[in-house]
């Protein structure tokens, strides 16, 4: 495959290039700030032209070649922009399991960032074993009434709606007894609790409690009892080879790691720039699948495994030359602790390799 830019993506390279360069400055890259503005920041690049590249155009985007997405992570890396927000596995959930009405209602919003959103999905006692969730969604008339305890969700604090697992059918066998909702976040009966992270960072994510909240039963997503279903295609899916463009900005760094080093390259830096450079590659044979039309099942466990490693190593190379004076770099590997957590776990994805993909134990 040729990985040079065709003329018309030169041009958007260009086009984007130019945008990033007159709006340079204005959008912080992490901390709280970051996360207050994201919304503001997913706007703009939607505005720009450069936000849900690959997504349909029925529902706002612009049904590019998986590449562009390529090229919008690298080009704002080099910008030192913020990262795109990442949504792609909800756009996915519900673009798979809802019907027309739900896509046409939702979609739009939720790509052009007018109506933020979350993901209900872990409780303080099912994460790694989701199916185990007890969050119940109980039939009232047109309605379900919802109670119980969400925990680790992201922007739970800004979300207007939330793509929600609860349990609808008590009697049924664990996995199928689940049905995922469109949840309205702003209406009595949910509570949202901020949780502080190791970072400092308070404002990504919180726990969310239900006590009586109503949603309609046409907002229900998919059969009754087909959550699961939704839950394994957006897991899968935040495994998935788009969400590796981050091998530009992880490159960056190290780059500027290198600049900030006096004596030898320490080792653990060195180890970095070899995973940055392999996850690079790797995206690049991504990509060349993708637009061959490969599906990717279980692989996207690998995908996210090697993603967490880099991010780690990355994390790893900063604390060396860094130390913990420099808390920009002390937050970069503090974040990248949870990488090996969120989306989930290192140890799920190597369950998942071994069984589905080398056909190892029972
Ligand atoms: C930054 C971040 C953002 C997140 N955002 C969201 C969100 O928006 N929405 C949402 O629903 N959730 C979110 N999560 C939650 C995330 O999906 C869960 O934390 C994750 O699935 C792990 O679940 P847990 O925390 O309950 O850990 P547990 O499942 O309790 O796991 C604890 C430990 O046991 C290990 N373990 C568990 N089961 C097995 C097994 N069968 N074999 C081997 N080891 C095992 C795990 O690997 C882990 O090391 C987020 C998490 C993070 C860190």
């Amino acid at each position: 495959m040729d990985f040079r830019d065709s003329p018309e993506e030169a041009q958007f390279r260009a086009r984007l290039r130019t945008w990033l360069a007159d709006i340079a400055g204005t959008f912080p890259t992490s901390g709280d700030e970051y996360w207050a503005k994201q919304g503001e920041w997913h706007r703009a690049l939607y505005e720009g032209g450069f936000f849900g590249l690959s997504w349909p155009k029925e529902v706002g985007g612009q049904d590019l070649p998986p590449v562009y997405d390529v090229i919008l992570d690298e080009e704002l890396a080099i910008a030192g922009a913020p990262p795109r927000p990442s949504l792609g596995y909800l756009v996915v959930g519900l673009g798979h399991h809802g019907s027309p009405e739900l896509q046409q209602r939702f979609l739009p919003g939720m790509i052009n960032g007018t109506e933020r959103w979350c993901q209900g999905f872990s409780e303080p006692g099912a994460g790694s074993d989701l199916a185990s969730l007890r969050t119940t969604a109980t039939r009232d008339g047109d309605e379900y009434v919802l109670n119980g305890h969400k925990i680790w969700t992201s922007y739970s604090d800004v979300a207007d709606w939330c793509l929600l697992l609860a349990r609808t059918d008590p009697e049924a066998p664990r996995h199928k007894g689940i049905s995922a909702f469109v949840v309205k976040m702003k209406q009595p009966g949910i509570e949202q609790r901020p949780l502080k992270m190791i970072s400092g960072v308070t404002k990504e994510f919180g726990q969310v409690l239900f006590d009586g909240a109503r949603v309609p039963a046409d907002q229900m997503v998919g059969a009754p009892g087909e959550g699961w279903k939704l839950a394994m295609t957006v897991v899968g899916h935040e495994r998935e080879p788009s969400t590796l463009g981050f091998a530009a900005r992880y490159g960056k760094l190290v780059r500027q790691l290198a600049t900030r080093v006096d004596g030898p390259i320490p080792a653990d830096l060195a180890w970095a720039a070899v995973e940055v450079e392999m996850l690079r590659l790797h995206v690049r044979r991504r990509l060349s699948e993708q637009l061959d039309g490969i599906v990717h099942g279980p692989d996207g466990s690998l995908d996210k495994l090697l993603m967490t490693w880099v991010d780690q190593s990355v994390g790893h190379a900063a604390l060396a030359v860094g130390g913990t004076r420099d808390p920009e770099l002390l937050g970069s590997y503090m974040y990248s602790r949870a990488q090996s957590v969120m989306g989930g776990t290192s140890q799920i994805q190597k369950n998942i390799i071994s069984g589905r993909i080398l056909g190892l134990g029972a």
